[in-house]
């Protein structure tokens, strides 16, 4: 008798949406919850799923951070899981607009520049920070 067997790394979209005002970025945008794990399958159907991570996506700037299983499995098992900025650990920030305005010369830049390009004064003044 044959067995056909597979390992591979799913991922799956779960069904979480949350509103939020980003910790990352300042802007409003979207949780979106995606799960990563591996699984075994044999004759194509799945039998084991191990290394299960979950991961949080903003939808304003990309940032992705890991949340742990414990919230994770509630979300996929649909429960009512409201995300806090403390359940959130960092993988990647997104990219961050952050506009910079030059008090010598006025040059607005939205890249994190330490001198004026133009004149060459210290930037240090950011618009957009968050209280
Ligand atoms: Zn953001
Ligand atoms: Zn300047």
């Amino acid at each position: 008798m044959f067995f056909i067997f597979g390992v591979s790394t799913k991922k799956d979209k779960l069904d979480f949406n949350q509103n939020m005002i980003c910790p990352s970025c300042g802007r409003y945008g979207r949780y979106e919850v995606t799960v990563e794990y591996t699984c075994f399958s044999l004759f194509f159907i799945p039998i084991l799923k191990w290394d299960k991570k979950y991961y949080v996506k903003n939808s304003c700037c990309g940032s992705i951070y890991l949340i742990s299983n414990n919230i994770g499995d509630k979300i996929s098992g649909g429960g009512n899981v409201n995300l806090m900025e403390k359940d959130l650990k960092l993988v990647r920030r997104g990219k961050v607009y952050s506009i910079k305005q030059c008090e010598n010369c006025g040059f607005k830049t939205d890249d994190d520049f330490q001198y004026c390009p133009k004149c060459g004064a210290v930037l240090n003044g950011n618009e957009h920070k968050r209280q």
